[in-house]
């Protein structure tokens, strides 16, 4: 991407701020005029002081009244220039903020509308989004800045002053036009050079401030094992590494600075021995005044220069942030794709014929899977973790589209339907239980915002988790992320028993819970199941020998189906599942103990 195409993809966010643009650039445009002030001042003061004193009578009157003159310009010019900087940091630092609020806005708009699969690509990890979106926001409205507020005023001002030059004579005006290129030629040098190790900068910084974010997350592994001694080393490395680069910068800067500042001392004396050779050889309009002039305007024109390194790095690091952040931005292809088909009733009849699945970093995970969930049963996927139970739920929620084959729910293609709709008609419950920062009630509600609060406390009830909100000290204002596992999973139960959609998803809902909290959760979704079309994906035998009909899978194939006991009598891998199961619940030695409980 070059300067060129970075601005043309900011404009549309600028363009609400279009006043805000010309009112800066108008003051900046004074601001440029203004700042030449001081040296017409200097410039008329020398020469008539000069004719002052080398007049054989001294006229205090007239000295007065030029004095008076020069206070009276001199600080009105400061008193408007302190205004108008104001008003246009002011100005500029507004259309930044703005224009940094609406990216963000944007952004975040954007992925909402994507399709899971955006996600889950190996680039678009939850942290790298996250860095990617932060770094491309604050860079480009860094430019925004840069461009309106630093690069423009510095380089009108620069400009005039020249001109300013020129007009004075073009001798001294092609003097500082040639000093200036070399300057800006050793400024991008500097920045050129400086760009890879301020890169590396950044990365140390990253590595050291994810270093102390790792020591604390594992700091009770570190400290059972003793490995005290081992982080602190990784730490000194990582520390040694980024401070021989912070100096390597340093020293490069300095030697660069270093340069630049005698050439611009090369450049001041040059104009100060031909103004002063003008002057002695008589040339006309000449004055020593000229010499302070000449000297004063250089400096304008350099002054914005030394600022040029700085936007020259920051601008670089747009153009590199930009695209990253632009690829998310307009990521059109990634929206997610929705049909219209909105029924007046859903019963939930998935049918699924030869239905192959892909995910985007490649795993094949579905392979020719034919399938019959019927509304009002139970069906349970059965299999070992990554045989593509989850898959399936994905796909039936239309997180994903198959890559070949058909999915119809009461007789329609998947496509077709509407995809808000269907998913308001779909309620999920997961393994990882989806809690957000907030209240119970807010959490509960989060199924139905709309809902009052006797609705939400129904819904507690139902899942069984009433009662024990009610015995925390704060009731159903309190935190939802202070809950236990299990209670958690509830709350997400009771979400959707607030939602109340006709098709239920349960995606190992016990799954690193409790036996106490398995059993309490059972009785929950058993209320939640009825007459509902529900899937359940689970390892716990309880559960799926409650279901009407089960699909056995294997390595993203469907092995078998049929109802529990007719599968478990024809063995295979529903029964080898089964078999593990109560083995690794030992339940001989259990049933034993029990037997002889009983029978004392
Ligand atoms: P199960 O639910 O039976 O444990 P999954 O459906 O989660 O299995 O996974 C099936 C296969 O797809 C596995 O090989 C898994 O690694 C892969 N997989 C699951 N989710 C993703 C994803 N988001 N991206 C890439 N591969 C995935």
């Amino acid at each position: 991407m070059n300067l060129f195409q970075l601005l043309r993809k900011i404009a549309p966010y600028v363009r609400p701020y279009r006043w805000l643009v010309i009112v800066t650039l108008i003051l900046t445009f004074i601001g440029s005029l203004i700042a030449q002030v001081n040296a017409v001042v200097l410039d008329r003061t020398v020469d008539a002081i000069n004719a002052l004193v080398s007049r054989p009578q001294f006229d205090w009157a007239h000295a007065a009244h030029i004095l008076t003159v020069i206070s009276i310009v001199l600080l009105g010019k400061e008193v408007l220039s302190a205004a108008i900087t104001y008003a246009q940091q002011y100005f500029g630092e507004r259309m930044r903020i703005f224009v940094s609020k609406d990216l963000s806005q944007a952004v975040i708009d954007r992925i909402l509308s994507y399709r899971m699969a955006f996600f889950s690509a190996n680039d678009n990890e939850t942290g790298k989004l996250q860095t990617r979106i932060d770094q491309g926001v604050s860079s480009l409205s860094a430019t925004v800045q840069n461009f309106f507020i630093d690069l423009l005023p510095l380089f009108t001002s620069a400009v005039l002053a020249l001109i300013l030059m020129f007009a004075a004579n073009v001798w001294v005006g092609l003097t500082a036009l040639f000093i200036v290129p070399v300057y800006i030629w050793i400024t991008i040098a500097q920045a050129r050079k400086l760009q890879g190790w301020r890169r590396n900068m950044r990365m140390y910084r990253e590595q050291k401030s994810h270093g102390v974010m790792n020591i604390i997350e594992s700091i009770s592994v570190i400290k059972s094992f003793n490995r005290e001694q081992i982080e602190s080393q990784k730490q000194w490395n990582l520390q040694t590494e980024f401070t021989n680069n912070q100096m390597l910068v340093r020293k490069t800067s300095f030697r660069y600075d270093g340069l630049k500042s005698f050439v611009r001392q090369v450049g001041t004396v040059l104009i100060i021995i031909l103004t002063a050779y003008l002057v002695l050889s008589g040339y006309p309009g000449m004055t020593i005044g000229k010499i302070m002039y000449h000297v004063m305007l250089f400096a304008n024109v350099t002054a914005p220069i030394t600022q040029l390194q700085r936007i020259f790095d920051q601008m670089n690091d747009a153009l590199i942030y930009a695209e990253g952040f632009f690829d998310i931005l307009d990521a059109d292809a990634e929206r997610e794709p929705t049909g219209t088909y909105r029924p007046d009733v859903v019963h939930g009849h998935f049918q699924l014929s030869g239905v192959d699945f892909t995910y985007p970093s490649g795993t094949k995970a579905l392979h020719h899977i034919d399938m019959d969930i019927r509304p009002g049963q139970i069906t349970a996927f059965v299999g070992l973790s990554g045989a593509g139970k989850s898959t399936i739920v994905n796909l039936l929620d239309k997180f994903y589209e198959p890559d070949s084959g058909q999915i119809l729910l009461d007789g329609v293609d998947l496509r077709q339907w509407d995809t808000h709709f269907l998913r308001d008609n779909i309620g999920l419950v997961l393994q990882k239980n989806h809690i957000f920062d907030g209240t119970i009630l807010e959490n509960i509600r989060y199924g139905r915002p709309d809902a009052t609060l006797a609705e939400v406390e129904d819904a507690a009830r139902k899942s069984y988790i009433y009662d024990q909100i009610m015995a925390l000290p704060n009731g159903f204002q309190s935190k939802a992320t202070a809950l236990s596992g299990g209670q958690q999973q509830r709350i997400a139960i009771a979400r959707m028993f607030l939602k109340n959609p006709p098709i239920i998803f349960l995606d190992e809902p016990t799954a690193s819970l409790d036996a106490v909290a398995t059993e309490q959760i059972k009785a929950s979704i058993d209320a939640i199941k009825q007459g509902r079309t529900v899937i359940i994906i689970s390892h716990s035998i309880s559960q799926i020998i409650d279901s009407d009909l089960i699909y056995a899978l294997q390595n993203g194939r469907v092995e078998q189906s049929g109802d529990p006991e007719g599968l478990y009598k024809k063995g295979g891998v529903y029964r080898d599942v089964v078999d593990a199961a109560a083995r690794s619940l030992n339940i001989d030695k259990l049933a034993r103990t029990i037997d002889q409980e009983l029978s004392s």
